[in-house]
């Protein structure tokens, strides 16, 4: 493992990869009911035991019959009706056809179904305005699933329709990877937590919440650490502890150079803590390590720089990847699109810069608009933004008009 050993900026791909390199995936699984299931990560790969759709069936309400030896000129005999769920179990004779609605399985000598709409029909009798193509409006069998075939590869994370489509198949339990124990903490002396008054130069603790909040999305098991205070004594206390409980520890503040020395001395007398300074930007300081636990077990670090965009940021690019690639999950790439730029966006070349903005779409075209002040600290900017504008590490500003990448948030569809 070369992750501890770093100079100068480290590009976000660099980190990823190192991260990444450093890490070996869970394996342990349980397998849980189809419910529960929802945003865990499928841990065996999911074949259909069944046809979907089960048999032939019809893809409209109208008459099914043989196309041999039917003519528009002579009218069909019905013989009977084919309801979904209810066959039509008679013999379709040369001549005759049977009323069906939509789903209905196609009856046996029959090979097409016409809509109703383009029917005559007198009393027993059905006269096609037209002869339709052999097997119109007949939905095959195992179209849709074919016996046998994978449905839900390893690795996949069980998404909403996901649930919907094993539902399909008849599954009731999923094997999944176990949820990772995930421990969040808070350092530093100015830090309350909400309802308590604030002293001078105190502030409310919102990056706990916030990383709280992001890791629910991800549907693991969060261990709430609290708050601590700048005290080598009590840091080395609490992180005894969230390593005794946990896979990884998420801590955000006390990373940067000045205040960071003992909290460095504390973490790394503990484990094998790199203080990486990453070309991302909120975001410059960024510890990345491993803590050892009984039984060969690990216990991964995430140091998140204090400021609140930085901590967010630091953990959409850096944190999220690595706890998606423990978790077993395999890692689909990033979706971004282009937009044009309402804002000059400002920006010196050097590091990977991580804006925060509005995206619409306005006539068709995508338009993104800043969220305004991009300070580190400003929670505003990205709390009411619903994407990121990435500006690549070596790009410098960009002035409105111009095509930028953008990330959407999920705050489009739920
Ligand atoms: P640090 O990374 O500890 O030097 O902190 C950088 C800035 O982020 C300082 O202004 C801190 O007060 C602020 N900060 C640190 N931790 C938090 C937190 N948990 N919630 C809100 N702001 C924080
Ligand atoms: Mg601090």
């Amino acid at each position: 493992m070369d992750y501890c050993s770093q100079p100068g900026l480290l590009p976000i791909a660099d980190a990823i990869s190192q991260m990444q390199s450093a890490i070996t995936a869970i394996t342990d699984s349980e397998t849980v009911p189809l419910q529960a299931a929802l945003d865990r990560v499928n841990a065996e790969a999911v074949y259909s035991s069944v046809n979907i759709p089960s048999h032939d069936n019809s893809a409209m309400d109208g008459y099914a019959f043989s196309t041999a030896n039917t003519t528009p000129e002579q009218p069909l005999k019905l013989a009977g009706i084919a309801l979904a769920g209810h066959p039509f179990n008679g013999e379709v004779q040369e001549g005759e056809c049977v009323r069906i609605m939509t789903g209905a399985i196609v009856p046996a000598n029959t090979d097409t179904v016409i809509m109703q709409e383009q029917v005559f029909v007198t009393e027993n009798f059905v006269q096609l305005k037209r002869l339709p193509d052999v097997g119109e409006n007949i939905r095959r069998a195992g179209e849709d699933i074919a016996l046998n075939s994978l449905v839900l590869e390893k690795g996949k994370r069980i998404a909403p329709l996901y649930i919907g489509l094993l539902a399909s198949l008849g599954v009731t339990h999923v094997k999944v990877f176990r949820r990772l124990r995930i421990a969040v903490l808070s350092t530093g002396d100015e830090l309350k937590a909400g309802g308590q008054p604030l002293q001078a130069g105190e502030i409310y603790d919102s990056n706990r919440q916030t990383l709280l909040a992001l890791l629910s999305r991800i549907n693991v098991t969060a261990i709430d650490c609290g708050l601590v205070e700048d005290d080598p004594q009590k840091i080395r206390s609490v992180f005894e502890s969230a390593i005794a409980q946990a896979d990884v520890i998420i801590s955000s503040g006390g990373v940067s150079v000045g205040d960071a020395d003992y909290t460095k001395d504390v973490l790394q007398s503990l484990g094998k803590i790199n203080f990486w300074k990453v070309a991302i930007k909120p975001g410059k300081p960024f510890a990345f390590g491993s803590f050892n636990k009984p039984q060969d077990k690990t216990c991964w670090f995430f140091g998140l720089p204090g400021n609140p965009v930085s901590a967010v940021v630091t953990y959409h690019q850096l944190v999220l990847p690595a706890l998606r690639y423990l978790a077993g999950e395999e890692i689909e790439l990033a979706l971004g699109l282009r937009a044009s730029t309402e804002s000059n966006l400002k920006k010196q070349p050097g590091r990977a810069d991580y804006q925060r903005g509005i995206l619409r779409e306005i006539n068709g075209e995508n338009i993104v608009q800043s969220t305004g002040n991009q300070g580190s600290g400003v929670l505003t900017s990205i709390a009411n933004a619903n994407c990121y504008i990435v500006l690549e590490q070596e790009s410098g500003s960009v002035t409105k008009g111009e095509q930028v990448r953008v990330i959407p948030f999920d705050k489009f569809l739920l």
